[in-house]
């Protein structure tokens, strides 16, 4: 059995194809980073545009891989919520068409019960329950994972997600767009005590959440002062950057992982996962994983490959198909989350 999963939440054109024993068979992601470059940033309306063009290479690439012909696809699943309402269009309308043309089941499925599913694929058995962190481009939240699509919701960012901060604070050192592994190398050179920037809620015990707004604006301040700067005119020396970019990456990190040990103290769970582009970021696993043997629980992070957006965390549909449940073809994105329980 062979399903062909379809990922265009974001600003990644992606397609896979899993067996019925999660097997990734073939799997293909056109990010369109370069696109978005100068802008700093995800341009939605370049993304869904983009994703138009790609999606159709990108799903003859991954059959091509796999040595199969849509013939061959039993079922078809597409991450329908949340991401950008443009981009998901996309990915929808093409799932939803080529279920109907092939007469096989059609599964929507949560991008962010993916992010955290990245991490069963890993362990290769069951995770749940767990306390599941997910730190992306757009989320930075923690829950209490009792299966594969049933998270608690326990706390999150009140403002910006990680990923986001990171992009920015990029932005305003000059750092290349995506801003986490920019930012991750210039840091690799840097002093992460040389500048003691605010972690917001870390010594509040009653309350696990974040905030990233006002450690990005203390971050511009560092480096430009009050105002209005042109930051394209402000000369900052290759030293000075590196400590800025290592002392952001442990304040974001110091949060992450305070949080996490938190959430894992309150929900009374022995088992972290941990998924979504930041997840990518060195100096956030080493932490984890400190943390994790301090407090003796059992910590699984994505993979490297697994963490940024791609279609083989589709795989979670397959969990969905085999308790026979699908969707009718009257299947919508829905851009936000829109239930209490996600
Ligand atoms: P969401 O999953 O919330 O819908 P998204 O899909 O856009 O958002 P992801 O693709 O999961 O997000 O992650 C992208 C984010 O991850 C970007 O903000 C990027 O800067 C960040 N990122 C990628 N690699 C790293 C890294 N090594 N360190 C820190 N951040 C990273
Ligand atoms: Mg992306
Ligand atoms: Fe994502």
């Amino acid at each position: 059995m062979n399903l062909l999963t379809i990922e265009t939440t974001c600003d990644e054109t992606a397609a896979a194809i899993i067996n019925e024993d999660l097997e990734p068979l073939a799997s293909v992601v056109a990010s369109q980073e370069k696109l978005h470059q100068r802008f700093h940033g995800v341009v939605p309306e370049i993304a869904a545009r983009a994703h138009l063009e790609r999606i159709m290479p990108v799903i003859d690439e991954t059959l091509a891989q796999a040595n199969l012909t849509l013939a061959d696809i039993n079922a078809v699943a597409v991450a329908h919520t949340p991401g950008l309402a443009g981009s998901l269009l996309v990915g929808v309308s093409v799932a939803k068409t080529l279920a109907w043309s092939l007469g096989v089941p059609l599964v929507g499925v949560n991008h962010l019960h993916g992010h955290i599913y990245a991490c069963r694929l890993a362990a290769g058995r069951d995770i749940f329950p767990c306390v599941g962190l997910i730190v992306s481009g757009g989320h930075s939240s923690l829950y209490d994972c009792l299966g594969p699509s049933d998270f608690v919701p326990l706390g999150g960012t009140i403002d910006d997600a990680a990923g986001e901060a990171f992009d920015k604070v990029a932005s305003m050192l000059g750092l290349p767009y995506p801003g986490g592994p920019s930012i991750s190398r210039c840091a690799a050179d840097g002093n992460p005590q040389a500048i003691p920037f605010p972690r917001p809620f870390l010594q509040d015990s009653s309350r696990l959440d974040f905030s990233f707004s006002g450690l990005k604006t203390a971050v511009r301040y560092e480096i430009a002062g009050p105002g209005r700067p042109d930051f394209s005119a402000i000369e900052i020396s290759a030293q000075r950057r590196a400590d800025i970019a290592a002392s952001f990456e442990q304040a974001v990190v110091d949060c992450l992982v305070g949080k996490a040990e938190l959430a894992i103290r309150k929900a009374g769970r022995t088992r972290l996962c941990v998924g979504g582009g930041v997840a990518a970021n060195r100096r956030l696993r080493d932490a984890l994983q400190e943390m994790a043997d301090r407090n003796q629980i059992e910590l699984i992070i994505a993979p490297f490959a697994l963490c940024t957006d791609n279609a083989v965390m589709g795989a979670i549909a397959w969990e969905k198909i085999k308790a026979g449940s699908y969707d009718e073809l009257s299947l919508d994105a829905a851009p936000g989350l829109i239930r209490e329980r996600v």
